[in-house]
Formats: structure tokens, sequence, C-alpha cells
């Protein structure tokens, strides 16, 4: 029963599967760079309840969606609150003003990876002082368009230290965890290393040196299910994963 609602994927496999990959990337990564085990985000966007609670009841606790309805909806299903207590959920998707709220009254919201103006880490800060349930900061990454492609969010790389330091001294009731970049999709690893995580690594090299920053206390979230092992060997300590857990999803049918 406990594939009810995903009778072709095996979640529990694919979640191994991807885990022992994940180990098996950290141990070819270089030495030289923070030793931070990368956590592992497992995207269930599109996805149904029942295969949430199905990886969650397998170990799995980090949960990201990318649209605030869907992240919202099943945050307060009450299948999810009653059976995944522990959740953890990342926003990752575009974060428009007017559903800032929405966003952030969301039971179990663990983190918003995807901060990428000095206004919208405005809204967030004076939203989450009104809206939290306890005396804590909201997570956030900044993100950052490593790519330059026009389609893609996220600030300029010679825009990061800027907006770093905007959320550490004007945003205080956020904390600011990591840099995050989605980058190209399906880069061909077999011309070396992806560039825009090396883009994004330098970027953290930056932040922490203009800023004074412990470079083991910046996160990178960068990789997905076709490249979290190179972004891992090239120091990601957060890692997103969807389809390679839960299965295609429709629309990228085609990269089959
Ligand atoms: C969908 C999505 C992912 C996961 O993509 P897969 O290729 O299914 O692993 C990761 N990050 C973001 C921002 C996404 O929107």
């Amino acid at each position: 029963m406990s594939n009810e609602g995903n009778l072709e994927v095996d979640v529990m496999y694919g979640l191994k599967t991807v885990l022992s990959q994940i180990e098996a990337a950290v141990a070819r990564r270089s030495k030289d760079l923070p030793q931070v085990s990368p956590r592992l985000v497992a995207v269930s966007k599109i996805k149904p309840v029942p295969v949430i609670v199905e990886a969650y009841e397998a170990g799995q606790r980090h949960f990201g969606e990318n649209y605030v309805n869907e992240l919202a909806d099943k945050a307060s299903d009450p299948i999810i609150l009653a059976k995944c207590k522990d959740i953890k959920w990342h926003f990752i998707g575009h974060l428009q003003t007017n559903k800032i709220n929405k966003l952030l009254g969301s039971p179990n919201l663990f983190m918003v990876e995807t901060v990428d103006s000095e206004k919208l880490a405005d809204n967030l800060n004076k939203q989450w002082l009104k809206l939290r349930k306890e005396e804590e900061k909201l997570k956030v990454m900044v993100q950052i368009n490593t790519s330059a492609e026009e389609a893609k969010n996220g600030i300029e790389p010679a825009q990061s230290t800027k907006l770093v330091e905007h959320v550490l001294k004007s945003c205080l009731n956020l904390e600011f965890i990591g840099l995050m970049t989605i980058g190209q999709y399906d880069y061909d690893t077999s011309k070396g290393p992806n560039p825009d995580f090396l883009t994004l690594a330098k970027c953290r090299q930056e932040v922490c040196d203009n800023l004074k920053l412990d470079i083991n206390k910046v996160e990178l979230s960068m990789g997905m299910s076709s490249d979290f092992e190179n972004a891992i060997e090239l120091g990601a300590t957060t890692v997103r994963v969807g389809s390679n857990i839960f299965g295609a999803r429709p629309q990228k049918a085609k990269t089959n």
C-alpha cells in the first residue's frame, strides 16, 4: 500500500540510490573544500502527498518545492502534518512579493533558498517578524544567476557581496546560510567541471574574503538529478534532487 498514488516508481529505491551516490561523490571531493556532508533536498514538485510520506518514512527530512501555493498546500496537508512532524520545507522557486505571507505562514518552512534582491530580503525580514511562531530567524540563501541566462532568476555574481552584506547587516530576522544557483540544464560534464558550480564556489570565496566570513559556515546549494555528483565534487553542501527519487516529471520527458 505504500506505493499508493505512484505505482510506477520505487521511491525508497530512488532515495537509497541517490544517498549512496552522494556518499561516493563526497569521497571523491577535494580535501581543500569544506568537509561538510551534503544535505539532500528531495524536490517533490508535482508529486502527490503519498510519495512525500513514503520518502519521509524512509528517513528523508528535507523537501523542496518551487511554487508557493503547492508548498503551502502540501505543508498544511493533514496527512503531512500527522505523519511528517519533523519535515523541513525548502522554497526553491521564484518568490513574488504578493506570495510572501502565504509562504511564511506554511508549517515547517525551513529555508528560503531564492533571495535575489534587497527588496525581497527586506520584505521577508519584515514579514517574518510578524508571522514567525518562535524567536527564530528565517534561514535564507542568496540566489545567483551563474549562467547569465536572462530567463534565470538570481543576482549577477558581481553583486553577491553587496546582497549578502545587506542580509547580514540590515535583515536581523534572517539568518544567512549560503549561496544557491540553478545554472544551465544538462551541462555535459565530459567537457569538464560545470562552470556554474565553479562560479558559485568562486562567489563564496569572494563573499567570505570581503565580509570576513568563515568559509566552512557558508553553504552552496547546487546540483540536481543530472549533475548533483559533480556539484558535490566541487563543494555543494545542499543538492536538490527530484526526478532521480520520484520519477520523471511530465514536462521533462524530452530529457529521457
Ligand atoms: C525541479 C528543480 C530541481 C530538481 O530537478 P530534478 O532534475 O528533477 O532533480 C532542483 N532545483 C530547482 C530549483 C528545481 O526547480
